[in-house]
């Protein structure tokens, strides 16, 4: 592994809109390949962050007021200018004259068509400047370093972390180099230069998909499809097409790893079937090749199938990817074991922020103690309905509580309307050894804005006060 060399952009300018955890990292990477980086959120505080890193625009230009502007402002890249942070510019490209950039780098939560484009991506169109996705760029710099290292490329609605970690996993146990992120993090720009024969693993989300270019996935994935993101992509159709541009360029050589366990992904794999690429279905029926502790359920028997058939195209054998199923750790908020306390099981399922996550995570238990609420999606827990007879006891939180009250009331489920997680960890714990219950679950349903900073501060939470409850008995 090493790192890209400093001159690979040289003569290039990159317009970088969106500061968050893609976008940084991405003004920096290009910046020390020799571009010029003209980066910009239109959040302040955003802003506020990426500084003092990055000089700022002239005092002069409206946008940068209050910035402490020291930079060197318009104009085009300085001759020999060699990378480094002071080729950044912190300024709004949509007032660039011209808008003449190589591309526009957009953030995936920024959209460029709906529900409205953005006014830089109006700008890019009209220049017929190309809006590319970070990952995309990766692929370039790869490319350009002269490196032939495999990629590989997961998504789908659901289950796209667990694959791309597992995946990894099971690369690197079994000697393969390789290195995972993009969606799940690190941001595609932060990985490194990887030689031959390594694999970048990386996790796609439809915001990053429509806005590939020439990356080529030699194995890609797409696992399911369920209505998701329809205010960014207009309808199903929209969805499904851009989820599908992960088999994009494809060839004979490359494998093509799609789920048929929904009626979207059946016609997603018949298309397949017309192109050139080897096709592998995989379901939530398959047999794994080993039952990972941390990969309970048939969605992560899903998942646990198409890490196997992309680790065997890899290279890897089927005693290795065995070992790594088995020692695959899983990922914080999904069904993770926490701690074990007078022989209850305290599980973070925090992830799980709609009812069809929640109902992943109910079947796996026979009889437990359930935390859920928060924001509610619509439909509530009218979906999990056939899973309530698990339910011992359900206590509920955040400002929904009392919609999913009225949903267990009516199906005769007991419950304990508690208001915060602080109140109902405890809660859980004394309810689950009164009724005999071995697993205090806590898969919410719903998003955890009302209380959280988002699922992983939640989740952090849960964990911290099922740890202590562990340190008192
Ligand atoms: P993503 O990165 O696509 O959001 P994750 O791997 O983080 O997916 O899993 C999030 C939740 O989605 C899990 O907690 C589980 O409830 C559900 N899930 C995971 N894998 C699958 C799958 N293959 N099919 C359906 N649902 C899944």
């Amino acid at each position: 592994m090493s790192t890209f060399p400093p001159d690979l952009f040289r003569g290039r300018r990159f317009a970088v809109l969106g500061l968050g955890k893609n976008g940084l990292p991405a003004a920096h990477a290009l910046a020390a390949m020799g571009a010029e980086v003209v980066a910009w959120d239109d959040n302040e505080k955003a802003r506020a962050a990426s500084t003092p890193s990055f000089p700022s625009a002239p005092p002069s230009w409206p946008g940068a007021k209050g910035l402490g502007a020291t930079g060197q402002g318009d104009g085009p890249a300085k001759p020999g200018h060699g990378g480094g942070e002071d080729s950044i510019t912190l300024r709004d490209p949509t007032a660039d004259p011209g808008f003449r950039f190589d591309a526009l780098v957009l953030s995936p939560g920024i959209p460029h068509r709906l529900p409205n484009p953005h006014p830089a991506a109006v700008r890019a169109r009209e220049a017929g400047v190309p809006i590319l996705s970070d990952t995309e760029l990766l692929y370039r710099a790869v490319r350009g370093a002269g490196s032939k290292a495999r990629f590989a490329g997961i998504t789908g609605t659901n289950g796209k972390s667990t694959t791309t970690a597992l995946l990894a996993h099971i690369l690197v146990e079994a000697g393969v180099t390789a290195a995972a992120g993009a969606n799940l993090g690190p941001a595609a720009l932060s990985l490194p230069l990887l030689p031959q024969d390594a694999v970048y693993v990386l996790e796609m989300s439809s915001y990053m998909l429509e806005r590939i270019d020439t990356l080529r996935f030699d194995a890609a994935a797409m696992l399911n499809l369920s209505a998701d993101h329809l205010d960014r992509h207009g309808d199903m159709a929209g969805y499904a097409s851009a989820k599908r541009a992960i088999f994009a360029r494809q060839t004979a050589g490359d494998l093509a790893v799609i789920g048929v366990d929904d009626a979207g992904s059946q016609a997603m794999a018949d298309w397949l079937d017309t192109r050139p690429a080897r096709v592998a279905r995989v379901s939530g029926q398959d047999r794994p090749l080993a039952q990972g502790p941390a990969l309970p359920g048939a969605h992560n028997a899903q998942n646990a199938a198409a890490a196997t058939v992309m680790a065997r195209f890899f290279g890897v054998s089927d005693d290795a990817i065995a070992a790594g199923l088995r020692s695959f750790p899983g990922l914080p908020h999904r069904q993770q074991r926490i701690v074990t306390v007078d022989g209850i099981t305290f599980v973070n399922d925090s992830k799980a922020t709609n009812a069809d996550a929640a109902e992943r995570a109910l079947v796996c238990y026979d009889r437990l103690i359930w935390i859920a609420g928060g924001m509610a999606k619509e439909g509530g827990i009218e979906p999990l309905v056939p899973l309530f007879p698990r339910i011992a006891r359900a206590i509920l939180i955040g400002r929904d509580a009392p919609q999913f009250a009225a949903t267990l009331t009516r199906e005769g489920v007991p419950f304990d309307m508690v208001g915060t997680l602080d109140a109902a960890v405890p809660a859980a714990f004394a309810a689950a050894k009164d009724a005999d219950a071995p697993i205090v679950l806590l898969s919410p349903a719903c998003a955890s804005w009302d209380q959280f900073t988002g699922y992983d501060q939640r989740g952090d939470r849960f964990a911290e006060i099922a740890r202590s409850l562990a340190g008192g008995a």
